[in-house]
């Protein structure tokens, strides 16, 4: 499917110079979002996941659905402050100042097979982020799967080694 066309670019937001994908003109049509679901549950069932991992917000709306379909849970990565039980957290820069995510220590058994989803990779910051969290709990990751990736912000250099998959790129 042609998934482009159900994104919206906006220009200037959340600052001047960014050109903003908006991914919930996808999510409006039931068709294209489905359709997108789809193509990433058809590659994670060959990877024999155990649990789909995604950071917050959009990293929800992408792996949610993925672990409903494949019937595994789904483990979300939040900000800290946000989550009401023991975590483990990761700092990481961003482009002005750092952030942290967290998981609940307990939101992974050692060994098990993880699918991470977020909507975009950019700079591959948070995917990073997210993996080290996955990894400190002794999860595998055996593949990231992603909407949208800005191949000219080169987020997969911080992947390499990694199994990924995007459905459109920019
Ligand atoms: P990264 O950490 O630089 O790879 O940025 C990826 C994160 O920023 C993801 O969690 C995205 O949700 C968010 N993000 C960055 N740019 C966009 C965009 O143009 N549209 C939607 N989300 C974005």
């Amino acid at each position: 499917m042609d998934y482009k066309k159900y994104i919206t670019i906006v220009d200037d937001w959340p600052k001047k110079g960014v050109r903003f994908k908006d991914i919930t003109t996808l999510m409006d049509n039931g068709t294209a979002y489905k359709s997108a679901v789809d193509e990433i549950v058809e590659y994670s069932k060959v990877r024999n996941i155990d649990l789909v991992v995604g950071p917050e917000a959009r990293g929800f709306i992408v792996g949610c659905p993925v672990s409903y379909a494949l019937e595994v849970g789904f483990a979300p990565v939040r900000k800290e402050g946000k989550l009401p039980r023991e975590v483990i957290k990761v700092d990481y820069g961003l482009e002005y100042g750092q952030n942290v995510l967290t998981i609940h220590k307990d939101a992974i058994k050692p060994g098990q097979r993880v699918l991470i989803t977020d909507d975009l990779l950019a700079t591959g910051g948070t995917i990073e982020a997210t993996i080290k969290l996955v990894e400190q709990l002794g999860g595998i990751v055996v593949g990231c799967a992603f909407l949208i990736e800005l191949t000219y912000l080169n987020g997969r250099d911080k992947l390499e080694g990694y199994d990924v998959l995007t459905l459109m790129q920019y």
